[in-house]
């Protein structure tokens, strides 16, 4: 079994327009991504998508079209999709960094190695775990007024776990947090993510304070790259925190476990640059002690469902007590794929089918087609 054919393509999908969302980066109201086709001379054709998003990986939709085109593909002509390591060292190998652009091309690596053997990514990958994994919804960084209504919406629909955005104005922060935890009451777990929005002294003050509200875990309250300021915050507060952007590599992992800075690892295919890196996140972690949390940057159906094979091959990926962020596709216009993926509201589950158990839907991707970038860009969760 050979690669015959590398094919990207850009797509532009926008949000819900009631489920545009909010961070400390910015607002995420569309959605500029590449959908990935990898050929065979089977006739199989493995699936990947790269959700880039410039101010969270540095990766451009642009750039992401000309890594693969002039890089990565002709890189992998003639290589065997079965032999996954290979395959992945040799993407690694041709660019620095563009873990989004690797990610989507090693998905559909997976895809294709499954398709092959007639088997589910999540077979590959060890088997299941377990069978579903519990979910939460976000509710972004917005007024209070407004973040209610959100967060009212997923509670209506029967989500029982949330994540509240903060990190903007800590006084908004907190109001925002409280009357979430006030409309959910006392037994819906709640999160929430500063997205490096604090310094020290106010993460400091901010997790004393929101403590009183029964917080779930506190995900990247300061910045990134200073795991010993990471450690000490940590030892000033009971919330468990979870690194998102201080994680992104094997080594970003070791340090985090060195410093002992944190309680939860974030993780998803996208942010690692495939499955095969976020595997060995997850043994980081495993060796530890500590645990991973799915998260995510609102991904469409193809790169969901590569995340919900990991959700239910790894065990380390703790979603029974961090719920996974399996939620991309639902705040989207469209996923890209034929069949929806079963995301929520309490659980969501993997596709059983060959590979990541998902075909692309050519009519979406024909509407949803772009040829020209648009200006606005994507934001991480
Ligand atoms: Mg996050």
């Amino acid at each position: 079994m050979k690669i015959t054919r590398v094919t990207a393509t850009p797509i532009h999908v926008p949000l819900v327009p009631e489920l545009t969302t909010k961070t400390a980066h910015g607002e995420h109201i569309t959605s500029p991504y590449v959908i990935v086709e990898v050929e065979t001379d089977t006739g199989l054709v493995g699936l990947g998508e790269a959700t880039v998003a410039p101010r969270w990986s540095g990766e451009t939709r642009t750039g992401c079209l000309a890594a693969i085109d002039e890089l990565i593909a002709p890189s992998i002509l003639g290589m065997d999709p079965r032999q996954i390591e290979s395959v992945w060292q040799t993407i690694d190998g041709v660019i620095r960094f563009n873990p989004f652009t690797k990610a989507a091309v090693e998905m559909a690596i997976w895809d294709l190695a499954g398709k092959a053997e007639n088997a589910p990514v999540y077979d590959l990958l060890g088997g299941k775990v377990r069978e579903s994994a519990p979910i939460k919804m976000v509710v972004g960084a917005f007024p209070v007024e407004k973040a209610v209504g959100l967060a009212g919406r997923f509670l209506d629909w029967g989500v029982n776990t949330l994540k509240v955005k903060v990190g903007l104005d800590a006084d908004t922060d907190l109001a925002r947090f409280r009357a979430v935890r006030e409309l959910a009451g006392p037994d819906v777990p709640i999160g929430f993510d500063a997205n490096c929005g604090w310094d020290s002294d106010t993460a400091i003050e901010m997790m004393a304070a929101l403590n009183e509200h029964d917080v779930l875990f506190a995900e990247q309250p300061i910045a990134a790259g200073d795991p010993q300021a990471l450690a000490a915050l940590r030892k000033k507060s009971d919330i468990p925190i979870m690194a998102d952007e201080s994680c992104f590599t094997v080594a970003d992992a070791v340090q985090l476990v060195r410093h002992q800075a944190a309680d939860i690892l974030a993780v998803y295919p996208g942010k690692h640059g495939g499955l095969t890196e976020m595997r060995r996140i997850s043994q980081v972690a495993r060796e530890a002690g500590i645990v991973c949390a799915m998260g995510s940057n609102l991904e469409l159906g193809i790169a969901t469902a590569a995340m919900l094979h990991l959700a239910m091959a790894d065990e380390t990926i703790d979603s029974e007590r961090y719920p996974a962020d399996l939620i991309g596709p639902l705040y989207h216009q469209a996923d890209l794929i034929t069949q929806p993926l079963a995301l929520g509201p309490e659980v969501a589950t993997a596709p059983d089918g060959p590979g990541l158990g998902v075909e692309l839907d050519r009519e979406q991707l024909a509407r949803y087609r772009e040829e020209t970038p648009p200006s606005i860009d994507a934001m991480p969760g």
